[in-house]
């Protein structure tokens, strides 16, 4: 993630320099100041950020290790999406100034007789309410999805828009390269990731070999390879499609594995939400899956000189911690582990008795703590610092809905853990 901090910094950075110096002739003069400028290089901004967004949510696997795994890429895709919003809410504003009494209407009417640039308009004005739209967390997520990208096509759209209008832009050859140089990046990312992603992506084919209930609300889905299994890292998840059935539409839904590398079959734990996950039970055995993968960088080899690991699943949030227990069971690379599975109550953990049973035959020294938030409260970085300290310096993997990893996150770093200690998959990538 730094190194994605660092190259949106850079690329900023350049932007800025090849626009000054293809200003270098006014930049001091007041035809620049306040308004112009501003706006023009906020326009400039806005391109190299959506180019960037779009990078950072292409789903290539290539990428990874530049933003330290594909869920922190998607979730940079996401904060550089909303800066860009911004920096376009900027540009927008920064044009009324100069032509108060003369040409507003001219600019942000799409209809009006003389508004030269009318497509950007209307989508410069369709723009906030589909963002305010997607920000809201509860909309079905097909919807959500394509609101999400008539959303990227209008801040292309806003892109088109700079290139050509910017002056700077069209006669400063450096300046008009180097956008072009990133408008052609993002649109290859946005193209890899709707046209080509499933059929070049890192695709695996394999089969439905059971789907077992795990009490009221989880289902496995164990799969079986139709060719080569995929090698993957304990903690390490896939996007999964189901092929030609009737009762499961086909839709690319992220998992993480809870089966062990070592194994044959993959096995997906996975609780019934919504739409997609509630007709998992009727999926028959035989039916294709197609499974995308590995992704992520949340995997105990992260930690690979730190002894002493506090995992923490909350909900169906254990299911990374099920492989990586999973995998002790033929690792030897000797370890001290703390597991708390924070759950309502015992009737919401269907995956007890296994973590129970593995822990005793694991390798590695597992503390397995069963946490029962009805009776004892919400579990508290402070109660596990007290299990953990006394042995020594730890690192804190997390698990589960954003809220609980945000409010954990928070404690440990209270307790003075370094944020280089603590790492986190969050189950809600929007
Ligand atoms: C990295 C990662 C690992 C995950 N691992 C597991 C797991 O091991 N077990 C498990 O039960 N769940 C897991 N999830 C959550 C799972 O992806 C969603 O619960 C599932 O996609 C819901 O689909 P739905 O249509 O049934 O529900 P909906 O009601 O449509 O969606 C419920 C929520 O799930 C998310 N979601 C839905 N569809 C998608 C999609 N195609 N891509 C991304 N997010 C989506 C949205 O935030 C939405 O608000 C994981 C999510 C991520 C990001």
């Amino acid at each position: 993630m730094q190194q994605a901090g660092f190259i949106t910094i850079a690329t900023l950075a350049i932007t800025t320099g090849l626009w000054i110096a293809g200003r270098s002739t006014q930049i001091l003069t007041a035809e620049l100041w306040p308004w112009h400028g501003p706006a023009q290089i906020t326009a400039l901004w806005l391109l190299n950020l959506v180019a960037l967004t779009l990078v950072a949510g292409t789903r290539a696997r290539a990428l990874e290790p530049l933003f330290g795994g594909l869920d922190k890429a998607i979730r940079l895709h996401r904060r550089l999406g909303g800066a860009a919003l911004i920096v376009m809410l900027v540009h927008i504003l920064l044009l009324v100034p100069p032509r108060i009494g003369t040409a507003v209407g001219e600019v942000y009417n799409p209809f009006h007789p003389n508004s030269p640039f009318w497509i950007d308009v209307v989508a410069s004005w369709l723009v906030l309410p589909l963002a305010l739209a997607i920000w809201w967390r509860k909309l079905p997520h097909q919807v959500w999805l394509w609101l999400h990208r008539t959303l990227g096509v209008l801040l292309i759209l806003a892109c088109a828009h700079s290139l050509t209008v910017a002056a700077t832009v069209r006669d400063y050859e450096p300046l008009r390269f180097w956008m072009i140089l990133l408008v052609g990046i993002g649109l290859a990312a946005i193209a890899y990731r709707l046209l080509m992603f499933r059929r070049m992506g890192p695709r695996h084919g394999y089969t439905v070999e059971a789907v077992e209930p795990r009490g009221e609300h989880v289902v496995d889905l164990q799969l079986r390879p139709r060719d080569r299994r995929m090698s993957f890292d304990p903690g390490a998840f896939v996007y999964v499609s189901v092929r030609g059935s009737a009762a499961v539409p086909d839709e690319l839904h992220p998992f993480s594995i809870s089966s062990s590398p070592a194994e044959r079959d993959l096995r997906l734990s996975i609780r019934k939400v919504g739409d997609w996950t509630k007709r998992l039970p009727a999926l028959q055995p035989g039916t294709a899956v197609d499974v995308y993968g590995p992704f992520g960088g949340f995997t105990p080899h992260a930690f690979v000189g730190q002894r002493r690991l506090v995992l923490i699943g909350a909900g169906i949030g254990i299911t990374p911690f099920l492989s990586m227990l999973r995998f002790e069971l033929v690792n030897n690379d000797f370890r001290r582990v703390w597991l708390y599975y924070s759950v309502r109550d015992k009737g919401d953990a269907p995956y007890d008795h296994e973590l129970a049973d593995l822990s005793q035959k694991a390798d590695s020294w597992v503390d397995y703590m069963l946490w029962e938030s009805k009776a004892r409260g919400r579990l508290t970085a402070a109660t596990v610092h007290e299990e953990a300290s006394p042995f020594g310096d730890y690192a804190v993997m997390l698990c589960g809905t954003n809220a609980f990893i945000r409010d954990m996150r928070t404690q440990f770093r209270a307790l003075g853990l370094p944020d280089s200690r603590i790492i986190a998959e969050e189950f809600q990538l929007r």
